[in-house]
This record gives C-alpha cells, sequence and structure tokens, in this order.
C-alpha cells in the first residue's frame, strides 16, 4: 500500500521495531522496557494514523479498511490525554465489540467456566428419542462468542418453527433455560427439558431467597418466610428492560425481625425488597426447580447426553472448532456443511444396515475388554 508515501512518514527505527511479527518477537525483559516498547507501539500508531488522516495523503491511503481497523484497535487499547499517549486504563468497548485478531476481525473472545477461547459459539440441534432411530442434525448455527446460550434458545426454535420442525419436546443445556424461555414453550405448547441455574444472591444461600416467599398473586401480595405480609407491590422494568415487580415489606417489621441479618442488609428504615418476574414466568422457573430435583426429570434429561457425542465427532474427526476460513459467515458455512456431513455418513449407514436386516443405528462398540467375557463364557 503506497509505498513511497510510507517511507516518507516513517523513521528508520521502525524496521527494527518491527522486523519481525510481533506475536514472533521476544519481549524485553523488565517492567520498564516491556513499558517503553507499549507506549512506542502507541505513539507509532499515533502518528501513522494522523497521517494517513492527512488531507495530503493519498486517496488509497485515506480510504484504506485496514487502517479503519487499525484505528478501532488503536482506540481499544490507548487513547491520548494532554497530548500524551497512553495505555487506556479499562476496556474502551464492550467485549462484543472488541476486535481480537487482525486477521479475523469477526471473531470475539470468550470464556465458558474454565474454557477460554477466540472465534464463535456453534449451536447444534440434533432429533433423539427411540435407541434404534437414526438421529440426524437439524440445526449447526453459529453466534458470536459473546452471546449467551440462553439468547439463542427463542431465534433456533423461531428457525425450526420457519422450517416445519417444531419438536413436541426439546431437551437442552441449562445455559439455554431461563424463566422467560420456560414460560414462551409452555405457551407454546412445546415441552422444555434442561435444568435451570441455582437461584443467585446471598439470600438463597441462608434460605430467604426470592422462592421462600408465598406470592399471592390474585390479592398482590406476598408472605415471608417470618409470616409477614407485603405492604407495596409496584410493577415496572429492570435496567436491563424485562419486566418485573417490586415487592416491599416494612421497615418496622424487618427492623425488629430476629433473622433480619439472613433477609435483608438495607439500612435502618427500610424493609425487604423482593423483586419477581411477571407471574407466567416465575411460576415456570419455581415449577423447574422442584421438578428437576426428582429422578423422572434426571431420566428424561439423560436422553440429551447424545448430543455430547455429536458434539465430540463434529470436533475430533471434522475440525468444527477450527475455521478454515474467515468471517462469521463462511465459518456458518463450514458449520453447516459439517453437520451435513455427518448427516450422509448416518443415512448412509442406516441404509447399508437395514439392507442387511439390523437395526438403522449400531449400539455402542463393547471395549475389547467387555468382549473378553464372551470369549470366556464360550
Ligand atoms: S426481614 Fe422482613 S421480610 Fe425478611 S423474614 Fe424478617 S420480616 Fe420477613
Amino acid at each position: 500500500m503506497a509505498p513511497d508515501w510510507l517511507f516518507g512518514v516513517i523513521s528508520p527505527d521502525w524496521f527494527d521495531r518491527y522486523v519481525h511479527r510481533f506475536e514472533l518477537q521476544r519481549f524485553p525483559k523488565g517492567l520498564g522496557a516491556q513499558e517503553a516498547l507499549r507506549r512506542q507501539v502507541g505513539e507509532d500508531g499515533w502518528h501513522l494514523l494522523q497521517a494517513a488522516a492527512d488531507e495530503h495523503a493519498p486517496q488509497s491511503v485515506r480510504t484504506c479498511p485496514s487502517l479503519a481497523r487499525l484505528q478501532q484497535v488503536w482506540n481499544q487499547h490507548f487513547e491520548r490525554v494532554e497530548g500524551l499517549i497512553r495505555w487506556r486504563d479499562g476496556p474502551a468497548v464492550e467485549s462484543a465489540e472488541r476486535v481480537i485478531s487482525p486477521y479475523e476481525t469477526d471473531a470475539r473472545a470468550s470464556r465458558k467456566r474454565e474454557t477460554e477461547w477466540v472465534g464463535y459459539k456453534v449451536h447444534l440441534t440434533e432429533t433423539c428419542g427411540e435407541e434404534d432411530a437414526v438421529h440426524l442434525i437439524m440445526q449447526a448455527e453459529l453466534t458470536p462468542a459473546t452471546e449467551q446460550d440462553v439468547e439463542e434458545t427463542m431465534p433456533l426454535l423461531d428457525d425450526l418453527q420457519a422450517r416445519d420442525l417444531v419438536p413436541e419436546v426439546r431437551l437442552v443445556d441449562s445455559g439455554y433455560v431461563s424463566g422467560d424461555v420456560l414460560a414462551k414453550h409452555a405457551a407454546l405448547g412445546i415441552e422444555l427439558v434442561g435444568p435451570l441455574k441455582q437461584e443467585g444472591g446471598w439470600q438463597h444461600e441462608t434460605g430467604y431467597g426470592a422462592s421462600a416467599f408465598q406470592v399471592d398473586w390474585q390479592q398482590q401480595q406476598v408472605r415471608c418466610p417470618q409470616g409477614h405480609l407485603s405492604q407495596n407491590w409496584c410493577p415496572g422494568r429492570h435496567n436491563r428492560g424485562e419486566e418485573v415487580i417490586r415487592v416491599s415489606f416494612s421497615a418496622v417489621t424487618c427492623q425488629a425481625c430476629p433473622v433480619k441479618a439472613l433477609c435483608t442488609k438495607r439500612e435502618k428504615h427500610k424493609g425487604r425488597i423482593l423483586t419477581l418476574s411477571p407471574q407466567p414466568v416465575h411460576e415456570a422457573r419455581e415449577r423447574r426447580r422442584a421438578e428437576q430435583r426428582a429422578s423422572p426429570f434426571q431420566e428424561r434429561y439423560a436422553l440429551r447426553a447424545g448430543i455430547e457425542g455429536t458434539i465430540s465427532e463434529g470436533v475430533r474427526s471434522h475440525g468444527l472448532r477450527r475455521a478454515r476460513y474467515r468471517g462469521q459467515s463462511k465459518t456458518q458455512l463450514q458449520a453447516k456443511a459439517i453437520a451435513a456431513a455427518i448427516n450422509l455418513v448416518r443415512i448412509h449407514q442406516m441404509l447399508q444396515r437395514t439392507s442387511l436386516g439390523l437395526s438403522p443405528r449400531p449400539k455402542r462398540p463393547l471395549s475389547p475388554f467387555a468382549r473378553l467375557r464372551s470369549l470366556l463364557a464360550a
């Protein structure tokens, strides 16, 4: 890109500093030297961007998309305060917006429990049910790595609906379950089977979480575990936008309560405030928490385990976690192609087996050690 212009903008020491790609370089030892290099990189970036924005810079430079990306990454990491370039104190943008790699600008950094990665999330939906029936992948959808699984529960259902493939029962991982999506599925007559995460908040640990309170939706009143009735019932919105009901208890009653320390940390002259979801969401959540403690729920949910094998097959045999292309749309296409390839292999296997009078789906093979038993018995 415009080498003549570039030679006029930079100084010879740039060739020493950027002699190798940065990830292949050895970083200087010592915090002071590292800090100096970091500042120098920030100043170099600023200098280059200023020169590129100059009206005398060639048109190809001023409109170059790579420089626009460099500006975005520079802003993520550096700032200019009183004429000095410095490393930014805190993130400039949300992680959903943060560019992580100059080679794959759609990729985002994410973390799930102990696992950290850069890229996307792939959501697979597979048929399951009878042990003998062939299981086929119905969806392989890609989303940015920073998106929560539960944000995809309804869009994935919409996609199944659009293809006339809505199941009576959906088995999902706990990440895809919330009171809201349980209530929406119930309203559509679809059973969503998946465990709900435990209630959050310190009061859950002391036994004074929301589920310990009895709600009378008709009277718009709540009875606390100590048997006292609430004073106010105020419908409103959470700062994330969803509908909530704020229920408050009498300050006098709460201040005199022998278990106050287990229930509220509000200062003097204030009583406990309880935030409830709307009735269908609250009840769906409470129902699920009661169900998931019982063994019939666990047995039904165990059917979902098959998808873990399919994910493993996609990852180990077909490179589902390695994007061979750049950009979300091409990586999405790769995921769909892998899902289609797995389905074709399964269908081929089913046709072969049924032509031989065997069940459509092979049983899990026994280990060589387990096969010893039949040899011993013979
Ligand atoms: S602190 Fe108030 S709301 Fe909590 S149990 Fe005591 S009286 Fe009930």
